[in-house]
This record gives C-alpha cells, sequence and structure tokens, in this order.
C-alpha cells in the first residue's frame, strides 16, 4: 500500500464488482437509448473507461472538464468549464459520468448546462458519494459507494495531480494536505 494512504476502502476486486453491476444497469436503461455519455476529467477517466467497456449499448463518447477545487482540499462551490463538448446534446440522452459528489456544485453546474442545450434526458453515473458533504440538492441515480467525510484518492481520484493511478479507493493521510 502506498505509504500516504491511511486506509483502504473498497479493492481493486470490490471495485470491478461493482462497476459490473452499474454497467449492467445502465445497460438496461439505456438500451434503444443512444446516449452522449460524458466523463468528467480528470477524475472520472479512470471509472468512466472501466465502466464504458462494459456497457452493451450504442453510445457516443465525449467528454467535459471543470475546474472546481484550486489545488487544495476544499471545494470553492464555483465551477469553471474548461473543455466544452464537440457532441451537440439537443434532444439526445445524456449520461454523465463522474469521480464523486461531494458538494454537487459541479453536478448541478452540469445538468443546468446540458439543460439548457435541450438535452432529452439528464442522469449521472458517480463511482462515490459523499452526502455528508451536499450543499446543493442533486439527483444521482447511479451511484458505486458512499465514502464518509474523509479525502479519498485512487481509481482517478487525486490530490495535487497525485494517486490517481492507485488499483483500490483509499482514504489519505492527513498529514498530506494538512
Ligand atoms: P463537488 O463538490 O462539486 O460535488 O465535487 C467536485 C469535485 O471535487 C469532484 O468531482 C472531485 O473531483 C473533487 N472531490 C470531491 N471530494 C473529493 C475527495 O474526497 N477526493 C478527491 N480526490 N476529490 C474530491
Ligand atoms: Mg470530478
Ligand atoms: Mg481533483
Amino acid at each position: 500500500m502506498n505509504p500516504d494512504i491511511e486506509k483502504i476502502l473498497y479493492d481493486q476486486a470490490q471495485v470491478e464488482a461493482r462497476i459490473d453491476a452499474l454497467a449492467e444497469t445502465l445497460t438496461q436503461r439505456y438500451q434503444d437509448q443512444f446516449p452522449v455519455v460524458v466523463p468528467v476529467m480528470t477524475g472520472a477517466m479512470i471509472f468512466a473507461s472501466l465502466l464504458l467497456q462494459r456497457l452493451d449499448f450504442k453510445l457516443n463518447i465525449d467528454y467535459v472538464d471543470v475546474s472546481s477545487y484550486e489545488d487544495n482540499a476544499e471545494s470553492s462551490g464555483r465551477v469553471r468549464l474548461l473543455r466544452d463538448l464537440s457532441h451537440d446534446v439537443t434532444d439526445r440522452p445524456v449520461l454523465i459520468v463522474e469521480d464523486i459528489i461531494d458538494t454537487g456544485h459541479t453536478l448541478k453546474f452540469l445538468d443546468q448546462l446540458f439543460a439548457s442545450r435541450g438535452a432529452k434526458s439528464i442522469a449521472t453515473c458517480a463511482l462515490l458519494d459523499k452526502p455528508s458533504r451536499r450543499e446543493v440538492d442533486v439527483d444521482a441515480a447511479y451511484i458505486g459507494f458512499e465514502v464518509p467525510n474523509e479525502f479519498i484518492v485512487g481509481y482517478g481520484l487525486d490530490y495535487n495531480g497525485l494517486y490517481r493511478n492507485l488499483p483500490y479507493i483509499g482514504v489519505l493521510k492527513r498529514s498530506i494536505y494538512e
């Protein structure tokens, strides 16, 4: 285990089993829907690639990049769009793929953006949910795991650009960011 990790919450086998189950649910929901699947970079990259290969329906892959954290462990509540879609989502179902839903600001921002463009439906699949931190009400339809109010890394989630490649979901030691 990486020495900066306090504890492992979910190991690789647990995560991949959960992704199998999510993919099965999504495959039922999106048969004949032809959605645009939109991972939010960079945190969702690893989760999205594992999920996408398990989705058995016709889809397009796009992505957005947003920024809300300014290189620290506290959310600012402000969301900026750094990279927009290349697909037109008018009358298309949109499936947002996120690493974690924390305050909910990112999701709310993306929801309003795609709604304003006339998306046919908007749903989110997030690897992790930290409901204790929610500041705005958002509807995350598909969740991998609920996590406690700790700083999580691994499976795409970073601290200052590090730890994204860890093949488990872990809690970062407080001494690293305090
Ligand atoms: P929001 O607060 O807008 O719901 O979450 C915004 C983003 O903050 C998430 O997509 C994720 O990139 C980052 N974030 C929130 N909580 C954590 C966490 O525990 N660990 C890491 N690495 N990133 C987090
Ligand atoms: Mg994110
Ligand atoms: Mg981050």
